[in-house]
C-alpha cells in the first residue's frame, strides 16, 4: 500500500473542487457521453511471476500485518514460497513498476518473510480442494516440478504417488543448492506439507532401474519430472585423473552430509549456478577455490547476486579462461593447463563465442578440479514414442508428451532451467492432466486461468466455479498508466546478510531475512498497480459526490444518476483502476 493522501480534516484540504454539500439535486439526465467503470487490472509483478502468485494481494496483506493470510494466498499457487523466497531469480522484481520509479519492491525477500512467519507460527496451509476422484497418477521425480504437480493433483482429488530415485526428496533443491542458500529445514517443512495433503512417496525407486515403464500401467496419467542430473564432461585430455569430479556429484555429496575430502587448491570450471555453488561450498570446506569461465562476466549464466556473493567471500574468478589439459602426478591431478580467450562473434544462442588466444597457455597449480559446465538429463530408458532427444522431452503447450496420458515438466522440457519455471510447469501439468482425465476441452483454459499475458496460470481460478471467477482485464498496468503525483521516492529495504567472516567458515544461511517492521515498511512501498486498494481518491475528488463507498472490502460504486462523466475520478486514481467508456445510447 502506498502512503495515503494526507487529508485528515476539512481545514487541511488544499483549494480544489471538492463537493462537501449534497449534490442530490444535480441529476445528470441523458447528456453524459462517457461513464466511469471500476476495473481491476493485472499488476506486472503478478504477470512476471511464472508461478502466477498474487504478489500485489499478498503485499497488501503484509502491509496490514496479516502475514499468515499473505502466505495462504501464495500457497494457493505454489507449495514452495520458503524455497522461492530464497532461491528464485525473481523475474517479478524485474517487472515491478517501482523499478522504473526508484527501486523495485523486495518481493523475493517478502515471500521468504511470509514463509518464515508461517513456519514460526506452525501454520498449516488452508487450501481449497476438490472431492476425491478414483484415478491414480504417478509422478516421476521429486524436484520442484514433480512435487508441485503432486501438490495440485491431490488438491484436485487424485491419488498421487511420487517415485524418486534418490533416498531423499526435493531434487536439486535438496542435493544441488547448498544449505547456506536454502536450509534443509525450510525445504523439509514445505515438502512435509505436501505429503500431509495425502501424496504418497516412494524413495529409492528409479524409473528404468527399480521400476519399468510397464509398472506404471496401473496409473491413469504420468508426470515425468526427472531433472538434469548428469554432468557434461570437459572433453579435455587427462580428465579421468583422480581429483577430477563433477559439480553436481560434489554438491550432492556435500548436501547429503557425506564426508568429502577436497584438495587445497580447487579449480571450478563453469559459469553457472552449479559452478558458483561448488566454489562456495569448497570454500566452506576449507579449500581455496578459483572459478575459470571461458567468456566474460556478462555472459555468465549464474545469477548475478550469486556471483557477487561469491566474490564478497573472496573467491577468485578468472574470466575468459578455458581448461586445456589436466596434468597428473601418480594418477592424481597436480596442475591444470589453461588458455586465455577473447570474445568472437555470437553463436547460435546469441552469446559471443570464446576464441582461444594462441600462445596464451599457462599452468595453474591445483590439486582438485570440479567440472560444472552444465547438466543434462539421462533419458535413454524412456519409451521411444516419447521422442526424447538432446536430453529433452518434447511437449505441447499443456506439457503433454507424444504419448497419451504422459505429461512432462521441469528441466527435461524446453524451458528455462529455474526453480520457478519447474514449479510453473508442475502446476500447468496438474491442470491439464485433470482436464485430460475429465475429458474436458482444454483450449479455453489458457485464457480463463491466465495471469497477465506471459503464460502464468492461476490454480485459484481453476478451483473456482466459472461463475465465481472475477472478470479478467486484458491490460497489464505499466508505470505510464499510474498517477505518480501520489507516490514519494523511498529506497527499497535490503535483506541483512551474515558477516563474510562468519559465512566462509560454515554452511549457515547467508541471507538473514526481514523482521516484521521491515516487511511492513517494504510492503507499503507497493503502488498496487491496477488494483483498487480503497484509497478513496475517487470518492474525495468527485465533484458530484457520485462515488459511493462499497461494503467493507468491496470496490466503491458509481451513482450513475449523478455522475457527469467528467473523468476526474479516473485522472485522480493513482493506480489506473477506473476506465472511461463511451455511454451506450
Ligand atoms: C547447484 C545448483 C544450483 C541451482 N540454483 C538455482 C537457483 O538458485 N535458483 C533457481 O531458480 N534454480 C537453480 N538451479 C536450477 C534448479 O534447481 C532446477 O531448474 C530445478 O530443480 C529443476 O526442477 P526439476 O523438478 O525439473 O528437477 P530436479 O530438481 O532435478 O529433480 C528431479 C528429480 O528426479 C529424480 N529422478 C531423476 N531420474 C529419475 C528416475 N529415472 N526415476 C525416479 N526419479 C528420478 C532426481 O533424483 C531428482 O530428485 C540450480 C541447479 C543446481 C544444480
Ligand atoms: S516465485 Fe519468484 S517470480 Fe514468483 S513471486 Fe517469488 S520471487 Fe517473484
Ligand atoms: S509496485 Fe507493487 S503492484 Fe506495482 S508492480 Fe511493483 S510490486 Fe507489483
Ligand atoms: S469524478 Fe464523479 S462525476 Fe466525474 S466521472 Fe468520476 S464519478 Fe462521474
Amino acid at each position: 500500500m502506498s502512503k495515503p493522501i494526507p487529508l485528515l480534516r476539512e481545514g487541511e484540504m488544499p483549494y480544489q473542487p471538492i463537493s462537501l454539500a449534497s449534490m442530490e439535486w444535480n441529476k445528470t439526465g441523458s447528456w453524459r457521453y462517457l461513464r466511469p467503470r471500476f476495473e481491476n487490472k493485472t499488476p506486472p509483478c503478478n504477470e512476471g511471476c511464472p508461478a502466477g502468485q498474487d504478489i500485489e494481494g499478498a503485499l497488501v496483506l503484509i502491509g496490514k500485518g496479516k502475514f499468515l493470510e499473505a502466505w495462504d494466498l501464495f500457497k494457493e499457487e505454489n507449495p514452495f514460497p520458503g524455497v522461492c523466497g530464497r532461491v528464485c531469480y525473481h523475474p517479478c522484481e524485474t517487472s515491478c513498476n517501482r523499478g522504473d520509479f526508484d527501486e523495485s519492491l523486495s518481493i523475493n525477500a517478502l515471500e521468504r518473510f511470509m514463509a518464515d512467519m508461517a513456519l514460526k507460527h506452525r501454520r498449516k496451509p488452508s487450501l481449497k480442494k476438490r472431492e476425491k476422484r478414483p484415478e491414480k497418477i504417478a509422478v516421476i521425480g521429486s524436484g520442484p516440478a514433480g512435487l508441485t504437480c503432486a501438490y495440485h493433483l491431490v488438491r484436485l482429488g487424485y491419488g498421487v504417488t511420487v517415485f524418486e530415485a534418490l533416498p531423499v526428496l526435493g531434487g536439486m533443491l535438496r542435493v544441488g543448492i547448498p544449505e547456506y542458500r536454502l536450509p534443509k529445514k525450510i525445504l523439509g517443512e514445505e515438502i512435509d506439507q505436501i505429503i500431509e495433503l495425502g501424496v504418497r512417496v516412494e524413495v529409492n525407486s528409479r524409473l528404468g532401474a527399480d521400476l519399468s515403464p510397464d509398472d506404471l500401467k496401473e496409473y491413469e496419467a504420468v508426470f515425468l519430472a526427472l531433472g538434469n542430473h548428469r554432468s557434461r564432461r570437459l572433453g579435455i585430455p587427462g580428465e579421468e585423473a583422480e581429483g577430477v569430479m563433477s559439480g553436481v556429484e560434489f554438491l550432492q555429496d556435500v548436501n547429503l552430509g557425506k564426508k568429502v575430502i577436497l584438495g587445497k587448491r580447487v579449480a571450478v570450471i563453469g559459469g553457472g549456478n552449479t559452478a558458483i555453488d561448488a566454489a562456495r561450498a569448497a570454500l566452506r570446506l576449507g579449500s581455496k577455490p578459483i572459478i575459470l569461465y571461458r567468456r566474460t562476466r556478462e555472459e555468465m549464466p549464474a545469477f548475478a547476486s550469486e556471483v557477487h556473493e561469491a566474490e564478497e567471500e573472496g573467491i577468485e574468478i578468472s574470466l575468459l579462461t578455458s581448461p586445456m589439459r589436466v596434468i597428473s602426478q601418480n594418477g592424481r591431478v597436480s596442475q591444470l593447463e589453461c588458455v586465455k580467450n577473447r570474445l568472437g562473434p555470437p553463436d547460435e544462442d546469441g552469446r559471443r563465442r570464446p576464441v582461444e588466444i594462441k600462445g596464451s597457455n599457462y599452468v595453474l597449480e591445483v590439486d582438485q578440479v570440479i567440472a560444472a559446465i552444465g547438466e543434462e538429463a539421462d533419458l535413454a530408458f524412456l519409451p521411444k514414442k516419447l521422442g526424447a532427444e538432446d536430453a529433452t522431452v518434447p511437449t505441447d503447450e499443456r506439457g503433454a508428451t507424444k504419448q497419451n496420458g504422459v505429461f512432462a515438466g521441469g528441466d527435461i522440457i524446453h524451458q528455462p532451467h529455474t526453480v520457478v519455471h519447474a514449479i510453473a510447469s508442475g502446476k500447468r501439468a496438474a491442470i491439464f492432466i485433470d482436464a485430460h482425465l475429465r475429458k474436458q476441452k482444454w483450449e479455453g483454459l489458457f485464457e480463463a486461468l491466465r495471469v497477465g499475458q506471459k503464460g502464468s496460470l492461476s490454480m485459484k481460478r481453476y478451483l473456482q466455479e466459472e461463475s465465481e471467477r472475477a472478470p479478467l482485464s486484458d491490460k497489464t498496468v505499466l508505470l505510464k498508466d499510474l498517477n505518480l503525483d501520489y507516490f514519494e521516492y523511498q529506497k527499497r529495504l535490503k535483506m541483512p546478510k551474515a558477516k563474510t567472516s562468519r559465512r566462509t567458515g560454515s554452511f549457515e544461511e547467508v541471507n538473514l531475512g526481514f523482521n516484521e517492521d521491515m516487511a511492513v515498511e517494504e510492503a507499503r512501498r507497493c503502488f498496487n498497480c491496477g488494483v483498487c486498494n480503497l484509497c478513496d481518491n475517487c470518492y474525495i475528488f468527485c465533484p458530484d459526490v457520485a462515488v459511493q463507498k462499497g461494503k467493507e472490502g468491496e470496490l466503491n460504486l458509481i451513482d450513475y444518476d449523478h455522475c457527469k462523466g467528467c473523468g476526474i475520478c479516473m485522472e485522480e486514481c493513482p493506480r489506473d483502476v477506473i476506465v472511461m467508456e463511451v455511454e451506450g445510447r
